[in-house]
């Protein structure tokens, strides 16, 4: 995609899933990149299969794990152009009474801290590489009440705030900000997600994948691929009108209603 080659990239949460397919998408457009993530295996994997690819095991709801991630990245890089902030967990599922303020916090700390260590620590970067792009991982929770999973959609509409507030905040310097809200990837994750729901209901996981389905005008999960190719179009010279939108990827989803 035009004007990403040489272009210098950090992607959180970058070893698997949709980071992963984001970092890969970045490398064949001839960008350089660096990845963080918190599962070791993952790396290993990525340093096997994509060693050109920097990485480093860093939790980005830790301070001093953000600092150590763009230490090593600027080193590498010498520079950044680009930040992705795609770490984001599921956190707890179940009725809000239920849930305790462990399992709150972290889906927050994960989700919005890291989200802003890691925007903090970039944006001088960005601004002595003369401008950039930051796009955030927010979801379709981020766009519609979802119920049984208060601190993920609280997280997630967070995002949305935090995505629109930067833009105005950082366009003068020439930096665009944009959320992207993937419906349900397919994968191991949105199956997790299908079976912690069914164990609340009651119904068969396969009563429930098929309400999930019904949610979205094309009866369709996504796929990493197309997250990764809005996240490269909004950080091409394509997307350099684009910034402060929230961009749903999602099939068209008209709720998140799934009983
Ligand atoms: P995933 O669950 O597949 O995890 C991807 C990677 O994140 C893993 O390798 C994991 O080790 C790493 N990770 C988890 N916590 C981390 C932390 N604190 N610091 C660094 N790395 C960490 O994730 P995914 O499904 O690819 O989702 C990526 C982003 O997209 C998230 O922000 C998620 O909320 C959002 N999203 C995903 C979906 C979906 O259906 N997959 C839908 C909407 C939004």
């Amino acid at each position: 995609m035009q004007g990403l080659a040489g272009k210098r990239v950090i992607v959180t949460a970058g070893a698997a899933g949709i980071g992963r397919v984001t970092a890969e998408a970045f490398v064949d457009a001839g960008a350089r990149v660096f990845v963080c993530d918190i599962d070791d295996r993952a790396l290993a994997d990525v340093a096997a299969k994509r060693p050109e690819i920097g990485r480093i095991h860093a939790d980005v709801a830790r301070e001093e794990d953000v600092e150590r991630l763009f230490a090593a990245a600027l080193a590498a890089l010498g520079g950044l152009d680009i930040l992705v902030n795609n770490a984001g967990i599921a956190g707890p599922t179940g009725p809000v009474e239920s849930l305790d303020l462990a399992g709150w916090k972290h889906c927050l700390a994960v989700n919005l801290d890291g989200t802003f260590l890691c925007t903090r620590r970039a944006v001088p970067e960005l601004v002595k590489a003369g401008g950039g792009s930051i796009v955030n991982l927010s979801s379709t929770a981020g766009l519609f009440g979802f119920p049984n999973r208060t601190p993920y959609a609280t997280a997630k509409w967070g995002i949305i705030g935090l995505t629109k507030t930067l833009a105005m905040e950082l366009g003068p310097r020439g930096i665009r900000v944009n959320a992207i809200c993937p419906g349900p990837v397919e994968g191991p994750r949105i199956e997790r997600v299908i079976a912690a729901d069914a164990q609340v209901t009651g119904r068969s996981i396969e009563e429930t994948r098929a309400a999930y389905l019904r949610t979205n005008a094309l009866r369709t999960f996504v796929e990493a691929r197309d997250i990764a190719n809005m996240i490269l179009f909004l950080c091409s010279d394509l997307g350099r009108r684009i910034t402060g939108q929230a961009i749903a990827v999602d099939g068209g989803t008209e709720t998140l209603r799934t009983r």
